[in-house]
C-alpha cells in the first residue's frame, strides 16, 4: 500500500491511496465515522428560556455546536457507560452553562466550559435569538460518544473515497473534440495545434461521463483503477483530520486483534 498526501489544507486531508480493496478502504472510512470518539452536548437542562424556539430544537443546536476534542483536549477523559463514578464526573463529562438575556442574538461563545480546553470550536454559531427582555438559563454537560450512536458524535463532515479516474482516448477513430467542451470541470482541453485532448486534472474527474455521452464516435473513454484511490477527509473542526484516521486505525486493529484472539482461542 502507498499513501500520498494530496492536500492539506484546514481540517480538510485529501489522500491517494494506491495498491488497496475496496472492503480496506471502506473499513477505514465507517471507522473514522462511526467509531471515534468526540465530545458533544448530550445532557441538556433548561432551566428557563422565553424564546420563541422550542426547548427539544435548542437542546439538539446545542448537541450539534462542534467542540474542541482533540487528542490533548480528551486526555484522560471516559466514555460515560465505562466510567467507574457511575453518576457522573469530571472525567466523563464536562460541564457548560449559558445566561443570556434579549435582545441579542446567544452565540457559540456564551457557552461557558468547565474546562478551558474543551469548548466550542467556532464563537460564532447563532444558537437563538432574544427579544427584550427574554432570558435563557441553562445548564448543560459534554460527554464522550461515538457517531454509531447520534450524528453529534460524528468528527466528520466529509469522509469519502473513489477510485482513481482513468482517462483513454480511442486513436482508432478520429478524434473527436465535442468532448472536451461536454465537461462541466474543465478537466479536457481540446488543443487543435497538436491534435490532442489535454488532460488537464484527472483528480477532479467526478467520472460523470458527458465526455463520453457528447462523443458521437467514442472517441473518449472513462474508467477507473480498481485498487486506487483518492480519499477525502474533513472534520468540524473538533479534532484535525489526521488525528480522525489515526484514531480509526488504532479502532480498527483493536477489532482485528479481538477477532485473531477469538479465531486463535475462541476467548473474546
Ligand atoms: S467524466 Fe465528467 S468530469 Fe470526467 S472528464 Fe468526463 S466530463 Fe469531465
Amino acid at each position: 500500500m502507498e499513501i500520498e498526501v494530496k492536500s492539506q489544507i484546514g481540517d480538510e486531508l485529501v489522500l491517494v491511496v494506491r495498491d488497496v480493496e475496496v472492503p480496506f478502504i471502506n473499513a477505514i472510512r465507517r471507522t473514522a465515522m462511526m467509531d471515534v470518539p468526540k465530545i458533544a452536548i448530550d445532557d441538556v437542562n433548561i432551566i428557563r428560556n422565553d424564546s420563541a424556539m422550542f426547548n427539544e430544537v435548542l437542546a439538539h443546536r446545542l448537541g450539534l455546536t462542534p467542540l474542541v476534542s482533540d487528542l490533548e483536549a480528551i486526555d484522560g477523559m471516559e466514555v460515560a457507560d465505562e466510567c467507574d463514578c457511575g453518576d457522573g464526573c469530571s472525567k466523563c463529562g464536562v460541564s457548560f452553562s449559558l445566561n443570556a438575556v434579549g435582545p441579542k442574538t446567544v452565540y457559540s461563545k456564551d457557552l461557558i466550559s468547565s474546562d478551558s480546553k474543551i469548548k466550542p470550536v467556532y464563537d460564532t454559531i447563532p444558537l437563538v435569538k432574544l427579544k427584550e427582555g427574554e432570558e435563557l438559563k441553562i445548564e448543560a454537560v459534554a460527554k464522550l460518544g461515538f457517531g454509531k450512536d447520534h450524528a453529534k458524535w460524528i468528527p466528520t463532515t466529509v469522509c469519502a473515497y473513489k477510485q482513481y479516474p482513468e482517462i483513454t482516448f480511442n486513436e482508432d477513430v478520429e478524434i473527436d473534440y465535442d468532448c472536451a467542451d461536454a465537461c462541466p470541470r474543465g478537466i479536457l482541453k481540446a488543443d487543435k495545434r497538436s491534435k490532442k485532448i489535454k488532460v488537464l486534472d484527472i483528480e477532479n474527474c467526478s467520472m460523470c461521463k458527458s465526455c463520453y455521452r457528447a462523443s458521437e464516435n467514442k472517441y473518449i473513454n472513462i474508467g477507473y483503477q480498481d485498487n486506487n484511490f483518492i480519499f477525502k477527509i474533513e472534520t468540524d473542526g473538533s479534532m484535525p483530520p489526521k488525528e480522525v484516521l489515526l484514531k480509526a486505525c488504532e479502532e480498527l486493529e483493536l477489532k482485528a486483534d479481538k477477532f485473531i484472539r477469538f479465531s486463535e482461542g475462541g476467548s473474546k
